[in-house]
């Protein structure tokens, strides 16, 4: 079933796409494979972080007050009573004039409430290896405040407080904190496996032998990599030639995935094998999308053997048009079924130092290289020629213009919108 509708906007088209995705079923993964996903449930903490009061330096544990008064010219002795390193316990209480040797971490032993260390008291001057033994004593040279240098139990996090919200994207500090509360696992929505077909009997695979006529694929590979990028497992499904049988067995080939990207054949006009077989076997849109490059997209749904409806998205076949609409469309469907709602890229305000000239009516993503200038602003360069065939164009570029469907031109030392896709690297 097709339909083909008119003109849509690059938001309406994208709300449609949106609709109709969900996030998906929650999963427990290992704490680190959830980097990059979403967590699925409040993150309670089941203890005390730290679980015992303990020493932040390394030192002896006293009782403060028998060091009122301590100076370099007017020490205090104390008797040392163990010599303890982190991870075990003293727990006998000190009495009065005792101390116990401390490590970093360790906890703190019942009836001390303070820590000198070891470059208060007299233990570096006495030389290597010379620290005082159990039943020695050491010299403490400066009072200590009660509580000086204790990490107390709970100052990081008290037992059944809300740690890490559902919703928050695990980054390698999220992973840290799971795992300081002990946690092995951790509950987040399932990754998007989304498959790849490109389409076009011109079409090889890269490292096959090139026929005269024909081109390689790059639209699955950049495609998979973008698929990966945002978080998603791509799989690749090859390539399908333009005949029924060859395309509807590939495509059938995908429907046990989240979501099904073909390339190609869906232009306007385009009454080939591809549209074909994807009205015959979809419930799809060919729609004109007011945006440039790409214009011609296909929106719809297979249903898999199992009922499942699996959203199928239908991107041009040049290769900057597949990539940008991937970038508009797929990219934020992704997002959705990995349960983020934080999709849209960051946005700078640019001066271009190019004209942008824009006649169609169109938005225009034009690939352009963002820098900053010696006056701290953003300037925009575009990347030269923008054809939608122009792959190295996306390969210069840093970000895509943003020129609204209605402004005629940008001229240059105009201010202009773009929409970053990567601040990581520099072209
Ligand atoms: P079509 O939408 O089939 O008319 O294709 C538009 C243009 O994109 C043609 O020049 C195709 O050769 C090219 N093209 C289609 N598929 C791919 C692909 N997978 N990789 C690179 N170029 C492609
Ligand atoms: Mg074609």
């Amino acid at each position: 079933m097709a339909t083909t509708s008119g003109m849509l906007s690059v938001d309406e088209a994208r709300q449609r796409i949106l609709a109709f995705f969900d996030r998906l079923p929650v999963e427990r993964r290992p704490l680190l494979d959830g980097l990059g996903q979403v967590l699925a449930e409040d993150i309670v903490a089941p203890f005390d972080v730290p679980p015992l009061d303990n020493t932040a330096m390394d030192g002896y544990a006293v009782r403060a007050a028998d060091t009122t008064g301590a100076s370099e010219s007017a020490p205090v002795e104390l008797r040392v009573v163990a010599d303890l390193a982190a991870g075990y316990v003293h727990d006998t209480a000190i009495g009065p004039g005792e101390a116990v040797r401390i490590m970093t971490g360790a906890p703190m032993p019942p009836g001390s409430d303070a820590v000198v260390p070891f470059e208060e008291t007299d233990e570096p001057l006495r030389g290597p290896n010379q620290a005082p033994k159990k039943g020695a004593t050491v010299r403490i040279l400066k009072s200590a405040a009660v509580h000086a240098n204790i990490r107390f139990r709970a100052e990081d996090v008290r037992e059944g407080t809300p740690v890490i919200p559902a919703g928050r994207v695990l980054r390698p500090s999220e992973v840290g904190v799971l795992a300081s509360l002990g946690l092995s696992e951790v509950p987040v929505y399932r990754r998007p496996v989304v498959a790849i077909l490109s389409t076009g009997d011109e079409i090889t695979e890269p490292g096959q032998p090139l026929l005269p006529g024909r081109i390689y694929d790059s639209n699955a590979h950049s495609v998979a990599a973008m698929v990966r990028k945002c978080g998603g497992i791509p799989r690749l499904l090859g390539i399908a030639k333009d005949t029924v049988e060859d395309l509807t067995r590939k495509l059938h080939q995908g429907l046990d995935a989240d979501m099904l990207v073909t390339s190609a054949g869906v232009s306007r006009g385009d009454f080939d094998v591809v549209k074909d077989v994807l009205a015959r076997e979809g419930a799809i849109d060919f729609w004109t999308v007011r945006m440039k490059p790409g214009k011609p997209l296909a929106f719809g749904a297979f249903t898999a053997p199992d009922g499942r409806r699996v959203g199928h998205l239908g991107l041009p076949g040049n290769p900057v048009s597949s990539m940008v609409s991937f970038e508009l469309f797929g990219r934020p469907a992704i997002f959705t079924m990995l349960g983020r709602s934080d999709w849209e890229r960051p946005m700078v305000r640019a001066i271009t130092r190019d004209r942008v000239a824009n006649t169609d009516g169109r938005r225009f993503f034009a690939r352009c290289i963002v820098t900053k200038g010696e006056d701290g602003r953003w300037y925009a360069d575009l990347t030269g020629p923008q054809g939608s065939g122009i792959l190295t164009s996306m390969s210069a570029a840093n970000g895509l213009t943003v020129i609204p469907e209605d402004l005629p031109a940008a001229n240059p030392g105009d201010e202009i919108d773009v929409m970053m896709l990567d601040w990581e690297h520099a072209p």
